[in-house]
């Protein structure tokens, strides 16, 4: 009697798992999730075995199956829980299982050969001492960005962490070392044995982190799924108490996963894991070398490593008998993977809690309404931390209206365009200079200017592949388009008619050089995706800032996030409006969280923090209630527009995507699908809804045309069908159109 076994196979396409025969003798090496090698069309493929497979109904179906060729491992490479994890996002988010798996395996494991585990032995640090001073390598730049990537991430680094982040750092640290700044540590890769710097550690939690850490504490000793959301305000301290909550977990030998928005902007925070924890920290970012990455994966699945602190993709890192997960800024659009598997890490760090039987803390600010809908239902449990430490007091927040003739600076000499900072800004600004404190100038926007906008015919200047307007970089004199790069000369007149072009708007490079303009002796840096090209560069600037070698930092969203800079007490946003106009139904939700997040940087130290707010709409809820830091009532709004118009958090949203080169085919394509949903529609009554077809907001990216669906409904349960009917229907669209789903999508556009 044959035997039969279900197998995903590691290949984007739809359809599987798909059927094999065993072979005679081969059924006892098999258990989920063990690494097979099988013919997939006329070649061998990795597969994962998943389980038996009831035999094909017809004799001729069965004949046809093929075997399996060879097992590749005695044990599954992937731990059980990791597996179960990526089960549930391959079935979620309906990406094919074979694919989802072999991605998450370390570099190494994801090709059809046997399992080869090299275990290394030891692990090296590069560790900064007291002798060093950075400022004193003005000559030696690679040097000098090494020295501060080292003291910006608490004085201590992994070694490969270090090579990778900053390229020449093996021979810098040499130098350094020969220079005696710098000494190199090697360290047995077993748990226990190594200790954390500990300097940080305050002696004391203030009234509220205790309260906070009890409740953690209580859930993480007593063990089950114990989800809870932790607001509190900027500066209030969140961060001490995923600390403790990992030192606890620690003690009861259970292993940590931390969630963190981006590696490169927040190394203060990996520098708070590394010093409190030392080398018993696996740090995963996407800088790692392949390697690195294998070490630390093999280091945490057998336990020699405790705690992992990552972006997204560290969700599936197999921390080994796991007590707790954290999710920092869990309302950060980054945890949004969106391509691919296009899954949410926050949403997964939950059921994998849920899996582990392990505590999750959601932590923010402002957290997202999915999670405080959860909280209010009961699903998590709210802790709250409503002051700052030390009752430091929150920052005075203030808006200037830009309508305002009043605001309008006098032209600056030579300059045709009208000043972007109004005078009140200026005068603040000058203020703060003259006590010696930082300012953080924060413009939601990259360029010199949005668009150039032709005065004759009112048509901006677009990019021929991409329907968006090209942004402006003077540096180079180009215009660029921030959709597929393409970039060209900044043209003299508008391409369609020849009429003068106006330049539109403002971005961080104008802001700059407009400080540095009318404050000569301020030191100004810039931070944002052109100025800050390497993970070394942004550190380096960071470091700068943090060391207080420069007065001004003038970024986009990337000084907005959970930095820690005790100087600054004056936070400038440029311009609040630019996230309000985005077709986005949550447009307005993102504008008040970045506002309240770049507004929590200032007076995070013994000094009070000020912010100023320019606007053209200061009577939109999303800025005016960041005033008093009114988030319950913008949530109040918020969340009756919301459900006026059924949009989440009280329904579930998937989004369908089509796209190729030939616009006809594509809108068939489109079309065909939104046919075939619509015979399948429940009745009216299920509140499921169908949205579209329609042209996507952008509609031609990278030369491809685009289109979208939109299904709506009460639960995530009452979409699963429909998605089902769009995969089947995708299995036949017309040559070189593509579909893709994007289920509890975040971006709209
Ligand atoms: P959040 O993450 O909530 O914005 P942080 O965790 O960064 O806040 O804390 C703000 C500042 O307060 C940090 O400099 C931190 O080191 C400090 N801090 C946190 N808890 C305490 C405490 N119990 N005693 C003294 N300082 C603390
Ligand atoms: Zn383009």
């Amino acid at each position: 009697m044959p035997s039969f076994c279900s197998v995903a196979v590691a290949r984007p396409v739809r359809g599987g798992p798909f059927t094999y025969l065993v072979p005679d003798g081969m059924g006892t090496a098999l258990m989920p999730g063990i690494r097979v090698e099988v013919p997939f069309g006329s070649a061998r493929a990795l597969g994962f075995y998943l389980g038996p497979a009831t035999a094909p109904i017809s004799a001729l179906g069965s004949a046809r199956l093929k075997p399996l060729l060879r097992v590749l491992e005695a044990e599954p490479v992937l731990p059980a829980d990791v597996l179960a994890l990526l089960q549930f996002a391959a079935e979620h988010y309906r990406y094919p299982l074979g694919e989802v798996l072999r991605t998450a395996l370390p570099p190494g494991l994801s090709r059809p050969t046997e399992q080869q585990v090299v275990t290394p032995e030891v692990q090296r640090f590069a560790v900064a001492l007291p002798e060093a001073k950075p400022e004193l390598l003005t000559r030696a730049p690679a040097q000098a960005a090494t020295l501060s990537y080292l003291l910006a991430v608490g004085g201590r680094a992994d070694w490969g962490e270090l090579v990778a982040a900053i390229p020449g750092a093996r021979e810098s640290v040499k130098k350094l070392v020969q220079r005696g700044w710098v000494r190199l540590e090697q360290l047995p890769l077993e748990p226990g044995v190594r200790e954390g710097l500990g300097q940080l550690r305050p002696e004391r939690l203030t009234a509220e982190q205790t309260e906070v850490v009890g409740q953690v504490s209580q859930a993480i000793t007593g063990g089950g799924f114990h989800p809870f959301l932790l607001q509190g305000v900027t500066g209030s301290g969140k961060t001490e108490v995923y600390l403790r909550a990992v030192e606890l977990a620690l003690s009861e030998g259970k292993g940590s996963l931390v969630l963190v928005p981006e590696i490169a902007l927040t190394p203060q925070l990996v520098g708070r894991f590394r010093s409190r924890f030392g080398g018993q920290v696996a740090v995963l970012h996407s800088g790692l070398k392949n390697r690195e990455r294998l070490l630390y994966w093999l280091a945490l699945r057998e336990g020699k490593l405790r705690i992992a602190v990552g972006v997204r993709s560290a969700i599936f890192a197999p921390v080994s008998r796991l007590g707790l997960v954290v999710v920092d800024e869990e309302h950060d659009p980054s945890f949004k993977q969106e391509e691919k598997l296009r899954y949410q890490a926050r949403d997964l760090a939950v059921v994998r809690a849920k899996q582990a039987q392990a505590t999750v803390i959601l932590g923010s600010a402002t957290p997202s309404l999915e999670t405080l809908e959860n909280a209010k239902r009961g699903r998590y449990r709210k802790l709250e931390l409503a002051s700052r430490v030390d009752n430091r007091p929150m920052p005075t927040v203030e808006l200037i209206d830009l309508r305002d003739n009043r605001t309008r600076m006098p032209l600056l000499p030579g300059d045709e365009e009208p000043s972007v900072l109004s005078p009140a800004l200026l005068t603040a600004l000058g203020e703060v200079l003259e006590r010696g404190q930082q300012t953080i100038l924060f413009l939601n926007r990259r360029g010199h200017a949005t668009y150039l906008l032709c005065t004759t015919c009112g048509q901006a200047v677009r990019c021929s592949q991409c329907d968006v307007s090209l942004t402006l970089h003077l540096r180079g004199n180009k215009v660029m388009c921030h959709y597929c790069g393409e970039t060209r000369p900044v043209p003299q007149a508008c391409p369609d008619c020849q009429g003068p072009l106006l330049n539109l708007g403002v971005g961080t490079e104008r802001v700059e050089a407009e400080v540095a303009a009318r404050f000569p002796l301020a030191r100004v840096g810039r931070l944002d995706r052109d100025s800050a090209t390497s993970a070394e560069k942004v550190t380096e600037l960071l470091a700068a800032f943090a060391r207080r070698e420069l007065d001004v930092l003038v970024g986009t969203q990337m000084v907005a996030k959970g930095h820690d800079f005790p100087g600054v007490t004056l936070v400038c946003v440029v311009m609040a409006d630019t996230s309000l106009r985005v077709p986005d139904f949550r447009a307005a939700e993102r504008t008040f969280q970045l506002l309240t997040q770049v507004a929590g940087r200032a007076g995070r130290g013994s000094e009070e923090g000020r912010v100023l707010i320019q606007t053209y709409n200061p009577e939109a809820e999303a800025i005016s209630r960041v005033v008093h830091h009114d988030f319950e009532g913008f949530l109040k709004r918020e969340l009756l527009w919301r459900q006026a118009l059924a949009y989440p958090p009280f329904t579930r949203l998937a989004s369908i995507r089509v796209d190729g080169v030939d616009p006809e085919l594509v809108r068939q394509g489109a079309v065909r699908i939104g046919q075939r949903l619509a015979q399948k529609m429940p009745p009216a009554s299920s509140g499921v809804r169908l949205l579209g077809p329609a042209p996507a907001n952008i509609v031609r990216v990278r030369g491809r045309t685009r289109w979208q669906l939109l299904l709506k409904g009460m639960t995530h349960g009452a979409l699963s069908p429909l998605l089902a009917e769009v995969e089947a229907e995708a299995l036949h669209m017309p040559p070189g159109v593509r579909v893709s789903l994007d289920v509890d999508p975040t971006a709209m556009l």
